[in-house]
């Protein structure tokens, strides 16, 4: 019997979780250990974040879905991988910390023979002096109900005659996430506009982007209407729109009560006045540490320098010139352990996508890289069917592979709310990393990679959180839906 061990019940590592579960569980030993007793599914998040969807909506107990799926739930943090076991323990363990009620603050040594790692992102407010202390966050369903309080209060002083400035994007110099935190201010504009409250806001987006449209991706070439357009002038055009004014290649240094203090490429240093504002902090790795058998800390070895775990990816160092499609991971495997897998945004990316600058006081200002639902979903998917390979043959190859340079997503950037009342920009890119070797014109497959604006993209978004939530819980033929 092999026992394989899942790190983090966020859209990964649940989707590991469940087809393992599908495919192992009459013979073999599943384990899930996770914090939050709830799944939840993050992109709707952003409706929490302007009142639209309660948290109840977007999130539901996992003990009962584990219990189904004959998945062993530890309501628990990893805090430390011991891959080659200790002293007294040969075989290879995680140490956890519980955080239920019943055993809340015991340990335990959880063995294993395979080890997913799906962790998620270290939401960093710390590396920002200041945020989420005076400014919001939509990236849990407490922060977005939290972001909905306060935002609920700036629009009521609105309507009470005061004027209120809105700030939205990123809290840090490094950060990524455009995506949601874009979503979130298209959709404060449109509360603001069916309020008829436009002539007592003032909405700007921040971000440290060279270009808008870069989230992240060192921006892409969209094909629209059967023109081909920059995602600069397509995100520009939308934020003109909505009216919703903007500061780029900024990278937020600091907040206090309604400042940010922020520098620009060029070396300027500014300060932007607010009422609300919602600035999504940098990513780090959970924190995890790695021990060798001895008890020497190998946590340097098996994690990147931003605390994500290596993998299968070609981390040597290079400049943005040399970087390759062939950089980025195939079977999220570490490379000195075997048996070990990081999925979602736990896995360390070789290098950002979009080109890293600094200003001239040296300061980094541009996005790390993005990793979406959709390409965590599929390498958990990747991830479980190689191991649910391994374990059936006996045999140590991986016939599964999903780079992220060679797979597409779709990003909906939805506002409004119900069936008649939004509206969605739709981008889908194919690959996600450019392969400028592949597709020397627009660095990807210009066929699939594409942007539309219009109420179907609404629906769609719509339509996907109930979908995803019915997978989530593992219902009647959830393996039909896609990730
Ligand atoms: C507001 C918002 C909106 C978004 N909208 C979209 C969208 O529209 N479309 C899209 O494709 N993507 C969207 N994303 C991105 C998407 O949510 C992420 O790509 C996805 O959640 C990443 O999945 P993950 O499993 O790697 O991490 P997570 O989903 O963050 O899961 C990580 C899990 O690990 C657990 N964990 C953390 N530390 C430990 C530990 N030490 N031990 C055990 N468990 C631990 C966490 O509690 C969590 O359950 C959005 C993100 C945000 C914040």
């Amino acid at each position: 019997m092999a026992k394989v061990l899942v790190l983090g019940a966020g859209i990964s590592g649940h989707t590991a979780a469940l087809y393992l579960s599908r495919s192992l569980r009459r013979k073999h030993e599943i384990v899930m250990i996770s914090p939050n007793s709830n799944y939840q599914w993050v992109p709707s998040n952003i409706w929490v974040g302007v009142g639209l969807m309660k948290p109840e909506q977007v999130k539901f107990k996992l003990a009962p879905v584990y219990k189904k799926a004959g998945i062993d739930y530890k309501q628990a943090l990893a805090v430390s991988i011991h891959p080659e076991g200790d002293k007294d323990i040969e075989q290879a363990y995680v140490n956890i910390k519980y955080v239920s009620e019943e055993k809340e603050g015991e340990s335990e040594k959880v063995t294993y023979d395979y080890l997913i790692n799906a962790t998620g992102p270290k939401l960093n407010f710390e590396a920002t002096a200041g945020l989420g202390e005076y400014s919001n966050s939509v990236c849990t369903y407490e922060h977005a109900a939290h972001a909905w309080k306060n935002l609920e209060d700036t629009l009521q002083k609105m309507e009470a005659g005061q004027k209120q400035t809105i700030l939205i994007g990123t809290g840090h110099p490094l950060a990524t996430c455009q995506g949601a935190a874009f979503e979130y201010v298209l959709n404060i504009a449109f509360e603001v506009h069916k309020r008829k409250l436009s002539h007592m806001a003032d909405i700007w987006w921040i971000s440290n982007e060279y270009e808008l449209g870069d989230f992240g991706m060192g921006g892409a070439y969209v094909k629209r209407n059967g023109y081909i357009t920059p995602t600069k002038i397509f995100t520009e055009s939308i934020l003109k729109e909505y009216g919703i004014r903007w500061i780029k290649r900024a990278g937020v240094q600091k907040l206090e009560k309604g400042k940010v203090y922020y520098e620009t490429l060029d070396g300027e240093k500014h300060v932007k006045d607010f009422d609300f504002s919602m600035l999504i902090p940098g990513f780090a790795g959970s924190g995890m540490k790695a021990f060798a058998k001895d008890g020497s800390d190998i946590s340097d070895t098996i994690f990147a320098a931003n605390t994500m775990m290596k993998v299968d990816a070609d981390y040597t160092p290079k400049p943005y010139e040399d970087w390759k499609a062939s950089d980025w991971p195939l079977i999220y495997q570490n490379p000195i352990y075997s048996n070990m897998y990081a999925s979602g945004i736990a896995f360390a990316p070789p290098h950002t996508m979009s080109k890293p600058m600094q200003s001239p006081n040296g300061t980094k200002i541009f996005p790390t890289p993005p990793r979406t639902g959709m390409p965590s979903g599929v390498i958990g998917k990747v991830v479980a069917q190689n191991i649910i390979h391994q374990i059936k043959t006996g045999k140590k190859d991986h016939p599964h592979e999903a780079s992220m340079a060679t797979m597409g997503a779709a990003c909906i950037v939805s506002a409004g709310y119900g069936l008649f009342k939004g509206k969605a920009a739709v981008m889908t890119v194919r690959p996600i990393v450019q392969d400028w070797e592949k597709y020397p014109k627009w660095g990807r497959n210009i066929k699939d990679t594409v942007g539309v604006v219009g109420t179907a993209g609404h629906w769609m978004k719509l339509f996907m959180h109930y979908m995803f939530i019915y997978k989530a819980k593992a219902k009647l033929f959830w393996w039909l839906i896609p990730e």
